[in-house]
């Protein structure tokens, strides 16, 4: 049984009381598809920017996507003003995500950098979105609530003793189980608490070795804790994750077949980097992309990553087209404009490998990660929907 907590209505009145009238996130509605701007302009643009403000995280997550950078100190950050200002030049800015490790690790970041970078995107009509782990004082969260759109947080979860496995397997000093035990339990009464006051929070659970066969109930905790979407990503070997059993597509697509089984019809799951193409020779696959395509309360977002979206590194200024593929730094911040990186990236010969579009199957092409684990060979810009 999951635990309740209390968040005072005020956290919850000064949420709706400074939000201006914005559009809700919803399934009709997700800014952070690439596939709106392709549709609107004939090309991908830069609408999406993704801060790394943080290499330090109270976890070691066997999946991260930024594991190797993880660290245990860091130095200063760049000024927020240096930032500002080259997002203010991003005119077609739709969405900002701010990731680290953990972002709320040390409070001051919370206070002097994330709130002010979510008031800009609220003053300028800019969707935000965090990715924490939700561990730490709810005090933290709340310093937030006011501005953020969307609180992403990962569960691969159906008790305390996965949460131990899947988040200190890479820890240098093994956590004790009680202490893990402890966050998981904060971590869990957090996201009720937060869900409760009026928070969007979507929890990513990944397809993996290890959660393949237990997607539905933890389908069924994320629904119970509140929170508003479950979004369902394969994983790919990056980083800590590069060493991990990877599952085969028969394995994947059934793990998917299972969870839209059963699945509550009540709550929005978004998929994404699905390996599944409406180009593909199987029937299976074929059949799969149109189940996702006709389920009620079920999307597939095109994947952000080298289509809309830049990652920057708030220590470095270093400039990525994602922030876990082998691409190296396209540009800086001190040195370039986020547009002029984007545009190298669009010349760059990887980008022309995976820049396919089939309006009619609503689908942007296969994420780089994605073609690299199981299409090696395949060229998709000479491929096309089946639909
Ligand atoms: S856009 Fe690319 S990956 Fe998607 S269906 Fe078309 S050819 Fe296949």
């Amino acid at each position: 049984m999951l635990q309740k907590t209390g968040v005072t209505n005020s956290m919850n009145e000064q949420h709706e009381s400074q939000k201006p009238a914005l559009e809700p996130i919803s399934p009709q509605y997700d800014p952070w598809d690439p596939i709106r701007s392709k549709r609107a302009f004939g090309e991908h643009r830069l609408t999406s920017v993704e801060l790394t403000v943080t290499n330090l995280c109270n976890m070691r997550c066997e999946h991260c996507a930024v594991g190797e950078s993880l660290s245990m100190t860091e130095g200063p950050k760049i000024p927020l003003s240096v930032i500002l200002k080259r997002l203010d030049e991003v005119e077609g800015l739709e969405t900002i995500s701010i990731t680290g490790g953990e972002p709320s690790y040390h409070e001051r970041t919370v206070r002097d950098y994330i709130v002010p970078l979510l008031r800009y995107a609220r003053e300028r009509g800019v969707r935000s979105q965090i990715n924490s782990n939700l561990t730490l004082d709810l005090s933290r969260y709340e310093l937030l609530a006011p501005y953020l759109d969307v609180m992403h947080i990962s569960f691969n979860y159906v008790n305390a003793d996965d949460f131990h496995e899947v988040g200190f397997v890479n820890s240098a000093r093994q956590a004790v189980r009680q202490t893990s035990a402890k966050l998981y339990e904060r971590m869990v009464e957090n996201t009720v608490a937060l869900s409760r006051a009026g928070m969007f929070i979507s929890a990513e659970s990944m397809i993996n070795y290890r959660t393949y066969e237990k997607l539905a109930p933890i389908h069924r905790l994320i629904e119970e804790m509140g929170c508003r979407r479950h979004e369902v990503h394969p994983m790919y070997p990056s980083a800590f994750a590069s060493k991990l059993p990877v599952l085969s597509l028969d394995q994947t697509r059934a793990a998917i077949n299972r969870l839209l089984d059963s699945r509550s019809r009540e709550l929005w799951m978004l998929f994404g980097t699905l390996p599944f193409y409406a180009c593909s020779e199987l029937e299976a696959d074929r059949e799969l992309v149109k189940r996702l395509r006709s389920e009620p309360n079920v999307t597939v977002r095109n994947d952000p990553d080298g289509r809309n979206r830049l990652n920057v590194n708030v220590f470095t200024g270093d400039v990525f087209v994602t922030d876990f593929s082998d691409v190296p730094a396209l540009g800086n911040v001190h040195a370039d404009r986020f547009d002029e990186v984007f545009a190298r990236w669009k010349s760059h010969p990887l980008c022309r490998t995976v820049d396919c579009f089939c309006p009619a199957a609503a689908c942007c092409g296969p994420n780089l990660l994605v073609a690299d684990t199981y299409y090696k060979h395949l060229d998709f810009t000479t491929r096309q929907a089946v639909v």
